[in-house]
Formats: structure tokens, sequence, C-alpha cells
């Protein structure tokens, strides 16, 4: 077949039910698991190939030829080799010249070359139309069908019409093509693949620093000073009583740190006078991972709660109230109902549930399913008031729960602070200030700037 008739059928319309030929260079893991796909969907195969003897790992109505030869073939001919090999397509130009070529490839480090595979691809081969597409899609998945979670295809490339033909054959393989715009877009789209949760890094190492720290933290007052000075053994505390006092303590502060660069945000606004001037970096990060910092609290928040039902089965806690309600039979003494410790206790339960409602609804509305169903404002109503709110039911909680205690000298021993008061001292500080940012002489010059409002404006009419 005349190479440039292949071109001329790919790219117009396709009237016919019949698919066109596709051309694959290489018939490694890739390369079968997408021929195999595309014969499924009613596409001809043929492959290009080091070596043209069948093997019976080959889709068995695919062709298999020399490059050269499968080139003549299609239109479109997709590149499931590695960058590192791309040398020997450089003799093929010629028969490679106003053809589709599709490059999927990814590599090993993130910005591994100074320029992108599909770039380096059509710097070797100026007369092809390369177009980047399918490396997010995994050789795997293709063969095992299990695309739910890969369905997207990121597509880009600078000729619009070779892009279009690439992602119709996308669509017929009952995928999602995303067009990413020109090659430029092809670093991004290669990196993407390599990133191992880019949102989620610093607020997991974070959880993890605080969460060892208090941890050692309680071991060393709960456990280490209590075997020193009263010589009792908890070390039995380390499996319920100690996670089930970082569990809440993370939760207060990571959902804290939820708000705080908005603080932040609203001062340096406040102090500029501008809303036109950059956050600086660590801030613009700050808020980029702040749904996953709300997730990891609402997660140990609900660590916290799981471990607070299961304390009445505790050996100990039983323990505790037998020992109690036989010290008082011993005494012939009965203890009066405390009406202000009913009150506070009931009180900082009613106030944990209600957070911990709030906190799940604030859970809930992340999900993009659901936060696509509400509007802006609605969004903002629930993140923003609602969290506040919140944050106001859960910062109470555990107030009311240290109560008195907080300042009786028991609480601190070797003078160090209990964890529930540490815990406080974000959100306090954050709750203080937000307060001041509502007053109307600071909301009103705020609401100003966001706006567009300058205090000095660099371009005066
Ligand atoms: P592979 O199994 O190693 O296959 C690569 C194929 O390249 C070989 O089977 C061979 O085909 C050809 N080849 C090897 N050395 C060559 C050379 N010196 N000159 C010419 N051709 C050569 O690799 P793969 O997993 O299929 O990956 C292929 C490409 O797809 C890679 O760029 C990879 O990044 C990308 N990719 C792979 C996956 C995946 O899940 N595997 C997912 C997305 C993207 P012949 O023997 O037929 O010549």
């Amino acid at each position: 077949m005349n190479k440039n008739s292949s071109n001329i059928m790919a790219l117009a319309p396709n009237t016919s039910n019949k698919r066109e030929t596709v051309c694959i260079f290489g018939t490694g893991d890739f390369g079968r698991a997408l021929g195999h796909k595309l014969i499924q969907s009613g596409y001809p195969v043929v492959y290009g190939s080091r070596s043209t003897q069948i093997s019976n790992l080959i889709p068995k109505d695919a062709e298999v030829l020399g490059h050269a030869e499968a080139a003549q073939k299609a239109a479109i001919i997709i590149i499931a080799i590695q960058r590192q090999h791309y040398n020997f397509l450089t003799p093929l130009a010629e028969v490679l010249r106003g053809k589709v070529l599709v490059d999927i490839s990814n590599n090993l480090k993130l910005n591994q070359y100074p320029e992108s595979n599909a770039e380096y691809l059509a710097q070797l081969l100026p007369g092809s139309k390369v177009v980047k597409a399918f490396n997010t899609v995994s050789a795997w998945a293709l063969q095992s069908g299990t695309l739910d979670a890969s369905r997207q295809v990121f597509v880009c490339g600078d000729d619009v019409e070779a892009k279009q033909v690439v992602m119709d054959i996308v669509r017929a393989l009952g995928l999602t093509p995303l067009d990413k715009g020109s090659l430029l877009a092809a670093q991004e789209i290669e990196n993407y693949p390599l990133q191992l949760f880019p949102m989620w890094k610093f607020p997991i190492f974070l959880s993890f620093g605080l969460g060892a720290f208090f941890f050692i933290y309680c071991l060393v007052l709960d456990v280490i000073y209590t075997y020193i000075y009263e010589n009792n053994n908890f070390s039995f505390f380390i499996a319920i009583t100690i996670p089930n006092r970082v569990f809440p303590v993370m939760a207060l502060i990571l959902f804290a740190l939820v708000y705080l660069p908005g603080i932040f945000a609203a001062i340096i606004q406040l102090y500029r006078g501008t809303k036109y001037r950059r956050f600086p970096d660590w801030l613009d990060k700050w808020m980029l991972c702040r749904k996953q910092l709300g997730l990891i609290a609402l997660a140990f928040a609900s660590l916290h709660v799981v471990f607070t039902l299961v304390t009445p089965l505790r050996a100990f806690a039983s323990w505790r109230t037998s020992k109690r309600i036989v010290s008082q039979a011993l005494n012939n003494q009965t203890e009066p109902l405390d009406h202000t410790n009913a009150w506070l206790s009931d009180s900082y339960l009613a106030l944990g549930i209600l957070g911990y409602f709030l906190f799940v609804l604030l859970g809930i509305t992340s999900l993009p399913s659901v936060s696509n169903n509400v509007n802006w404002r609605e969004f903002r109503f629930v993140q923003s008031k609602l969290g506040y709110l919140a944050l106001i039911l859960c910062t109470a909680h555990t107030m009311i729960y240290g109560g008195k205690w907080f300042l009786s000298p028991s609480a601190y021993k070797w003078y160090l602070p209990d964890i529930y008061i540490l815990s406080l001292i974000v959100p306090c500080a954050i709750l203080v200030v937000k307060f001041v940012l509502i007053f109307p002489c600071v909301d009103k010059p705020l609401t100003r700037i966001r706006q567009g409002w300058e205090r000095n404006p660099k371009y005066s009419e």
C-alpha cells in the first residue's frame, strides 16, 4: 500500500464501520496488551518487530513484520519501546514521514531527561506527527480489563488532527481521552505515573512526626513517670489508653491546621493591601493539601470514637469500677451524685458527638462525587462556616474534658503539661484570630481586598 494513501485514509473522517490498521512497534508487554485490546475493538493490528517470528504471546489475528514494512501498512504507529532505543527509528524517517507516532513511554525517575520522551521523538523525526498518549494506562490493566481506576487517558500533541485520530482510538477502546494541549504538556504527563501521592506526602509525614512525638510524650508521663514515682506498672497503656489519648489530640491539631493557612492568608492580604501578590510557596503548598490534612484528622477522630466505645470492655476499666464500689461498701459510704460533674460529662459527650457529626459531614462534602453536585457558595458554607463550627465544638469538647484538672498541679508531671493542654494551643489561637477577623473593621477591608480593591494600586487608571 502506498504510504501517503494510508495517511489520508486515517486522517479522513471514518465513514464506514471498518477500522483503520494500527501499527505497533515492539512486541513487549505493553505492545501485546494494547494490540489485544485494539483487535477486540475491531482494529486490524500489525506489529513492527526486530523478529518476525510469531510467538504464542502475540494476539492471534495480528501480523508481525519488520519495522519498515509494518509502518507502511498504517498511518498510526504506536511506539511501544523504551526511549533509550528510539535511535533505531532515525533510519526509518522517510517511511514514517507524515505518519502519526504515538509515544506511550514512561521514565524511571521524575524529569529524568531535559526534554520529554515525546519531544525527543519529535526532534528525532521532525517529519512525523508525534502524539503523547496511553502512558498512564498499565499493560496489566489493559489485559485484565480492570481499567476502572485508570479510564482517563491524557493526550497531547502539536498536530490537532493527529491528536483527534488518537483520541478516537482511545474512545473506541472504551477509555476517556483528556486533551492536555500541545506537546509541551508531555513532561507533566510523563511525570504523572511516577508521582506517589503528591498531595498526601506533607500531611502523612506531619502526622507520623506529630503522632510519634505525642506517643512518646504520653509514654513518658503515663507509664515511665508512674513506674518511677508510684511503682505502678501501667505498660499495658500502650495498647489502648495512650493511642486513645494521641488520636483525639492528633485529630484536633490536624483539623486546626486545615484552617491555619486561611488565617495566614488573610493576615498577609491585610498587611499587603492587595490580593494580587503571590503567597509564599510554603503557604501555597499548605493550602493545596488542606483536604488531605482534614481527611487524616477525620481518620484519627474516627479511631478515637472506636477506641472510646470499647473502653467499658477493658479489664482495667471493670477493675477500677469494682474497686471503687468495694471500697465504698467496706467504708459504708455512698457517693452522692455530683451534679456539676454530671453536667460536665454530658456536655463533653454531646459536644464530641456533634463535633464528630459535622466533621463527617465535611469529609463527605470533600468527596468529588458530592462536591461536584453543590455550587461554590454551598461548598464554602459547609467547608468554612460549618468547618469553623466543628472546630469550636471539638475544641470545647477537649476543654471541658480537661476542665479544672488542667489547672491542677498534678497535671504537670515533671513540669510538663498534659497533651490535652498542648493540643489546645493551635485551635484556640486560630479561633481567637478568626474572632478578630470577623469584626467589621477588619472584615470589611479584607472583603474589599478579596473583591479586587488595592491599597496602593500598581496600575492606576
Ligand atoms: P518491554 O516488555 O521491555 O518491551 C519493549 C519492546 O521494545 C521489546 O519487546 C522489543 O520488541 C522492543 N525493543 C527492545 N529493545 C529494542 C531495541 N534496541 N531496538 C528496537 N526495539 C527494541 O517493555 P513494555 O513494558 O512493553 O514497555 C514499552 C514502553 O511502554 C515503555 O516505554 C514503557 O515506558 C511504556 N509503558 C509501559 C507500561 C506497562 O505497563 N508495561 C505502561 C505504560 C507505558 P521487539 O522484540 O518486538 O522488537
